[in-house]
């Protein structure tokens, strides 16, 4: 069985725990062992990044950008193994695995354009031979803690955006998904980081979040809000620079005027595929009533024909839950809606040829706005359907949740959706596109309980990787 090491100054080290990586579409398949630090060695990786900061953030920018790009070749020339290695671990389709191995590789190409694209400004002087310049420095050590539903991608634009900037990293990713994560850092460190650059902590979040926030500079995070908010406490303490990415629980409106097959097309892409696993995915489908009951019969339909199965056959369309925790926590959601009044489609446990957490999506219909089930994030492959009665109501209802990340509408009406773009409070939003599905040259986050801090991605990644330096000169 292989043995994954972390990384700290450089060198692959022992943990103090280790952790099995299981296959979700087949338990009998493991990926491998991966080891897990102790505080005191998140500690070292920290040290190891305060002592390799000072040369790495003079480096040139045309240095950090051939390194990334060297990574993102590597990412990209592996596309298919590393893509079958996230499946695997993650319980993704291949299309999708790979899909995601290829975003990671943009990704690293954009931020080894944005080394050489950072610039800074010159104002004109309000004091006589006084020079105004403001620059942007890197903020230093920064510590990236990822969830396990995109195990390449996330730490790849966190950690590709750290580094192009002139920062230290510190990485935990997911102790469900390490594999991905490993493989991110081996390529990073053999594309010519020096020691220290990069370090790799993995295992609990319990055991290793806590040191790692106390003793960076800056935290860039994905996963759930209780967790953010557990590390927004925390850094306040120490006045430690926070980037939050968070839950969500995104509405897309169906209008009456809807094309019916691009509204089916989003609402099943959006709510189900990636087996409902993305903090984008459309977990209240908000649908007038003119369309509703067609709507909702198409949905149906689409649901019936869809493959589930093992993540690694070419013919799924949607693989398994990640573990059995999440899979129990779905159910769990499916049997609330019930409880509730919701008419269910699906949303049962499923057996295949290998021993995996299959269900079937659930298609809750005929729920309200204040049930739990559309209050609550499910981060599962349940969606549930809302009855409205016009625009104003779909927009209002929409609006009716603490978390704000993305929300889409289906309709052909450029006036309803030019509204819904102004008026959404979410911070994406697409019209009749699904609300999960982005671009990698552009900011991304939410508002409300989605999101704490500046965006990621795109030339706007500057803002929390980089601050901000106001300096006057007099000759
Ligand atoms: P999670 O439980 O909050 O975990 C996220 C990461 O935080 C994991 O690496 C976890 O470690 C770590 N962690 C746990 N306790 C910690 C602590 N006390 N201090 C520091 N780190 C700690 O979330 P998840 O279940 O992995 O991911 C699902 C959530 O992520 C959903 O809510 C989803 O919507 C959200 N998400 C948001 C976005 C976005 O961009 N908005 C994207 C993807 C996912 P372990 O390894 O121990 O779990």
């Amino acid at each position: 069985m292989p043995l994954f090491k972390n990384l700290i100054a450089g060198e692959w080290v022992e943990g103090v725990t280790t952790t099995r990586n299981i296959n979700p579409s087949n338990t009998d398949d493991v990926v491998g062992e991966f080891v897990g630090a102790s505080a005191a060695q998140v500690v070292q990786a920290i040290a190891a990044a305060r002592a390799a900061f000072p040369a790495w953030s003079r480096t040139t920018a045309q240095v950090r950008a051939d390194i990334l790009l060297k990574a993102a070749d590597e990412l990209f020339a592996r596309r298919a193994e590393l893509g079958e290695l996230l499946s695997r671990e993650e319980g993704k389709t291949l299309p999708e695995g790979t899909g995601e191995v290829i975003r990671a590789s943009q990704v690293m190409r954009f931020f080894a354009g944005e080394t050489i694209r950072l610039r800074g400004e010159i104002f004109p002087p309000v004091r006589p031979n006084v020079t105004v310049e403001v620059t942007r420095e890197p903020v230093g050590i920064v510590g990236v803690i990822t969830p396990w539903n995109f195990p390449i991608a996330i730490p790849a634009w966190k950690i590709g955006a750290a580094l192009a900037f002139g920062n230290c990293v510190v990485f935990k990713p997911a102790d469900l998904t390490p594999a991905c994560g490993w493989a991110l850092v081996d390529i990073l460190a053999r594309a010519g980081l020096p020691a220290g650059v990069l370090n790799l902590v993995m295992g609990r979040g319990s055991v290793v979040g806590d040191p790692l926030v106390d003793g960076v500079d800056a935290v860039s995070f994905t996963g759930s809000v209780p967790t953010g908010r557990h590390i927004a406490t925390r850094a306040i303490g120490t006045m430690t620079k926070i980037q939050l990415e968070m839950g969500g629980k995104n509405a897309l409106v169906v209008l009456d005027d809807a094309d019916l097959d691009v509204a089916v097309e989003c609402a099943v892409n959006g709510s189900f595929y990636s087996t409902g696993q993305r903090c984008t995915a459309s977990s209240r489908l908000i649908v007038t009533e003119g369309i509703h009951d067609r709507f909702v019969a198409a949905v149906k339909d689409r649901l019936a024909k869809l493959v589930i199965g093992n993540a690694l056959n070419a013919d799924t369309q949607i693989g398994p839950v990640v573990d059995l925790k999440q899979l129990e926590s779905n159910l769990r959601y499916v049997e609330i809606g019930k409880r509730d009044g919701a008419v269910c489609t699906g949303g049962e446990r499923l057996t295949r040829a290998s021993p995996g957490f299959y269900m079937a999506p659930a298609l809750l219909a005929e729920t309200t706005s204040t049930m739990q089930v559309n209050r609550e994030e499910v981060f599962g492959p349940v969606a549930a359907v809302i009855r409205v009665r016009n625009y104003d109501d779909a927009l209002a209802t929409a609006n009716d949740t603490i978390f704000g990340l993305s929300s889409g509408i289906c309709t052909t009406s450029l006036k309803y959706a030019r509204d819904f773009q102004r008026n959404s409070e979410a911070g994406l939003v697409m019209v009749n596109l699904p609300t999960a599905g982005l671009d990698y040259h552009v900011p991304f986050g939410g508002r409300k309980a989605s999101s704490y801090g500046p965006r990621e991605q795109g030339s706007y990644a500057a803002e929390f990787f980089t601050v901000v330096k106001t300096c006057y000169v007099h000759p």
